[in-house]
């Protein structure tokens, strides 16, 4: 399967040009290097391909504002269309909330789960840490980044991992950084309890998932 590999600070340049309030659309795909003044978003917020910042010509009509949205979430998650797809439909089959559970079945990702107990940098370097076999899920071993995790699970750190220099560097981000309430954080084994589903005022992903209920939905 295909995977975008051009720059990532595009995506944000372009959801930041296409914003109506004009706010700065910071999909944080490079991790802590965000952070730092050299970030796209931060040095000019016009869009791929546009030399000075102005107003659109063309009034964006209320699909351009839902698919803009679906584009948003999804690039900030990394997920590809037709596993994206899959996940809303999942979701819409779980009486409730749509795009609740939507948000919460794409945090329950294990690349997610490693990036918000701060064990990798960024979402794409998580991934990565997956796939190369990096982490045990209850004990066993788990490579596939969008295994979905559960309450009571515990995530941790294969014990040969532990000497890497990347993971000596990400675990001491960890020890300094709180991970959100439903993620609890060990020292003592580098590894992470999902103590709970997530709460939908639990998730910061700057998206109105209404907006994409009402995309899949038309
Ligand atoms: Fe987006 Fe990060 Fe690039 Fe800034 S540095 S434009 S937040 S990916």
């Amino acid at each position: 399967m295909s995977r975008y590999i051009g720059s990532v600070c595009r995506l944000c340049r372009r959801e930041t040009a296409a914003s109506k309030t004009g706010e700065k659309m910071k999909l944080f795909l490079k991790g802590d290097r965000c952070l730092t003044k050299k970030c796209a978003v931060e040095r000019r917020g016009t869009a791929p391909g546009q030399k000075t910042s102005g107003k659109s010509r063309n009034k964006v009509s209320e699909f351009g504002r839902q698919l803009r949205e679906k584009q948003k979430m999804r690039r900030y998650y990394g997920v590809h269309e037709t596993q994206f797809e899959n996940y809303f439909r999942e979701a819409a089959r779980v009486p409730g909330q749509t795009g609740k559970t939507f948000l919460q079945l794409l945090e329950r990702r294990l690349d997610n789960v490693v990036y918000r107990l701060n064990l990798a940098n960024s979402r794409a370097q998580a991934r990565q840490l997956v796939t190369h076999r990096h982490f045990r899920v209850n004990g066993r071993l788990v490579n596939i980044p969008s295994y979905i995790v559960k309450p009571g699970d515990v995530v941790s750190v294969g014990e040969r991992s532990k000497k890497s220099l990347v993971f000596e560097a990400n675990a001491e981000v960890a020890r300094n950084r709180r991970p959100p309430d439903w993620l609890e954080w060990n020292d003592q084994d580098w590894s992470g309890k999902v103590l709970d589903i997530p709460a939908r005022e639990q998730i910061d992903t700057p998206v109105d998932e209404q907006l994409i209920v009402e995309f899949y939905s038309r």
